[in-house]
């Protein structure tokens, strides 16, 4: 075997070998030197990513200490069933995009690739058996989706795998009694409110520009607005859930 030989048979041996990740790439391996370490959830349609998602994991990641968020884009969401999302694969694609510049982000295609209905409970049982015990888990959603905890699948298994963290934004924070009410309908989950500085973006709010063909420069990163204007998939009216 020549030189050049022996370095591709090296080079195509490390390949096969590679072990696809469980999780993400980056943060696989988070946790296996025993140090405790803290890994937040940002779930999410993501139809798709923009800075109001981005600003908020940071400011998360920060207020708490998080050494990494795992973004994880849902396959199938039970709550969106009869509305029109663009493919998995897109929202993927664009999540793994907008996030590749920070080392603390990564993005995990588990809820997709798992097919079927999405259901936060077998996404954190996945994590919790993935991760050591000294990687604590911390799932990140917004106050909004939060008030309704206690009435997802398996809620109170959900408290003893991850803690909570609601997102409150200026202009829509909970009242106390509110979160008071919030804490006490969900008694087994450990729930820690935090209030971001907002930017009054949605994916809604993106997809309505797309529609009007008006400009989302500036609202997502300019890889996500590369990717729309070159795949167009919200200016047409086939999308659909592959
Ligand atoms: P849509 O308009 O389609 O509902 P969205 O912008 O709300 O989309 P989602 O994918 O539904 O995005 O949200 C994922 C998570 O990000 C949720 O927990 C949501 O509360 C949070 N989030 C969405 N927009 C913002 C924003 N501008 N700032 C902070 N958090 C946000
Ligand atoms: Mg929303």
């Amino acid at each position: 075997m020549s030189g050049i030989d022996v370095f591709e048979a090296l080079r195509a041996a490390s390949r096969t070998d590679r072990r696809s990740p469980i999780v993400c790439e980056r943060f696989d391996d988070l946790g296996a030197d025993g140090e405790p370490c803290r890994l937040g959830i940002m779930g999410g349609t993501f139809d798709p990513i923009h800075n109001g998602h981005l600003a908020c994991a940071e400011q998360v990641r920060e207020a708490f200490d998080l050494d990494a968020i795992v973004f994880i884009p849902t396959g199938s969401p039970v709550f969106k069933r009869d509305q029109r999302i663009a493919p998995a694969r897109e929202r993927l694609a664009m999540c793994r995009a907008a996030t590749a510049d920070n080392l603390h982000f990564d993005v995990s295609d588990m809820e997709i690739a798992r097919g079927g209905d999405t259901y936060t409970i077998d996404t954190l049982r996945t994590l919790r058996s993935h991760y050591p015990d000294n990687v604590e888990l911390f799932f990140i959603a917004g106050s909004d989706a939060i008030a309704s905890v206690s009435k997802w699948k398996d809620s109170d298994e959900m408290g003893c795998l991850a803690r909570f963290i609601a997102v409150e934004r200026p202009g829509s924070e909970l009242s106390l009694t509110q979160r008071e009410a919030i804490v006490k309908g969900a008694p087994n989950i450990d729930l820690l409110f935090v209030t971001i500085e907002a930017l009054a973006i949605s994916s809604s709010e993106l997809r309505a520009r797309l529609v009007a063909g008006k400009s989302i420069r500036y609202l997502t990163p300019q890889v996500v607005v590369d990717h729309l204007m070159e795949h167009g998939f919200y200016r047409e009216e086939a999308v659909s859930h592959d």
